[in-house]
């Protein structure tokens, strides 16, 4: 996601002019996905975690959006979005109801586009504010462990403490395999959730306070092991790689094994031997490697006698 792409909102209602009005007037400022039933609703946000922001309807048949809403709440993958209420109920306990379930706020129906436009403008400035902060901490907001941003950041520490004592510094990088597959296999809930077991597994198999592990994007990790010769590293290494596959987190569409793995691309360097970007193009080509050569294995170079 590019900071300048359009936050997406969601719009659940079950007439159709409506819905018509509220893509009218929302299209240009926002990328609008449309439900017409609560149970479209929820099935478009297990595959799509890039909503923001959602326009919930109360009266709708079968699913009501009460009952919409206590799911969203419900679920660690969507509980952070930010529910607006629409409804042609006008009264203060409605209102309550709704504020009660977790709604951030509420439009009352004939709505006036004015007022449409300025709440969703308020909340979407806040959901872009809450991912800022989440960024500038150096966490990931998925998975809580330290982000790309402060990867970056260590890395460049690293490199320049292992120029000036002459240790070793090891760096791997880590990609799910077959992840693809899984989503469009299990869903991006459940591709989320296993995202989440997969940092945490990789979170705990390292073993020193200065040893760093981050998520690099998307399903790829990075670890930063500094003072750590390349049988160290590849030591760690496999660990993840155990450790992930013994989750046991099943997986019938992948062509490494039956339960979700990684492939890991690894490399040790010492002092003065290139840029951290050069250092992560060179983990990268391993981590080709490793791909190449069937997945859930790892590829390791010893840079260091070069
Ligand atoms: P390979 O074994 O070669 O790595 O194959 P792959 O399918 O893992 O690789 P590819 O790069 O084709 O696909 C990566 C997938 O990871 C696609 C994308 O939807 C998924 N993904 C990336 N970030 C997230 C996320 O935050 N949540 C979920 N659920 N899926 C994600
Ligand atoms: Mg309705
Ligand atoms: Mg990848
Ligand atoms: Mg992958």
């Amino acid at each position: 996601m590019t900071p300048q792409s359009k936050q997406r909102v969601l719009v659940v209602e079950d007439e159709k002019i409506n819905r018509t009005v509220l893509v009218a007037l929302l299209k240009d400022e926002y990328q609008v996905i449309l439900a017409k039933t609560g149970e479209q609703a929820l099935e478009r946000l297990a595959a799509d975690d890039q909503i923001d922001l959602v326009l919930l309807d109360v009266l709708m048949p079968d699913m009501d959006g009460y009952e919409v809403l206590r799911r969203i709440k419900s679920n660690d993958a969507t509980r952070e979005i930010p529910v607006i209420f629409l409804t042609a109920l006008n009264s203060t306990n409605d209102e309550e109801k709704g504020l009660r379930l977790g709604a951030s706020d509420y439009i009352g129906k004939p709505f006036s586009p004015a007022i449409v436009k300025a709440r969703v403008s308020n909340l979407a400035r806040f959901v872009r504010q809450r991912k800022l902060l989440e960024t500038l901490a150096g966490r990931d907001g998925l998975t809580e462990i330290p982000n790309r941003r402060a990867f970056d950041q260590a890395l460049l520490q690293e490199i320049a403490r292992s120029l000036r004592n002459g240790q070793n510094l090891s760096l791997a990088l880590i990609d799910v395999d077959f992840f693809k597959q899984y989503n469009d296999h299990y869903g991006h809930a459940a591709g989320d959730n296993s995202l989440k077991l997969v940092a945490k597994t990789i979170a705990e198999a390292l073993r020193r306070p200065n040893d760093l592990a981050a998520r690099y994007g998307g399903e790829e990790f990075a670890v930063i092991l500094p003072d750590s010769d390349a049988a160290g590293g590849q030591e760690v290494a496999e660990s993840i790689r155990r450790r992930v596959r013994e989750l046991g987190i099943e997986h019938t569409q992948s062509g490494a094994a039956p339960e979700v793995t990684v492939s890991i691309g690894g490399i040790t360097v010492t002092g003065r031997q290139g840029s951290a970007e050069e250092l992560l193009v060179a983990a990268d080509r391993q981590l080709y490697a490793a791909k190449q050569q069937g997945r859930n294995r790892i590829r390791w170079a010893d840079l260091t006698s070069g």
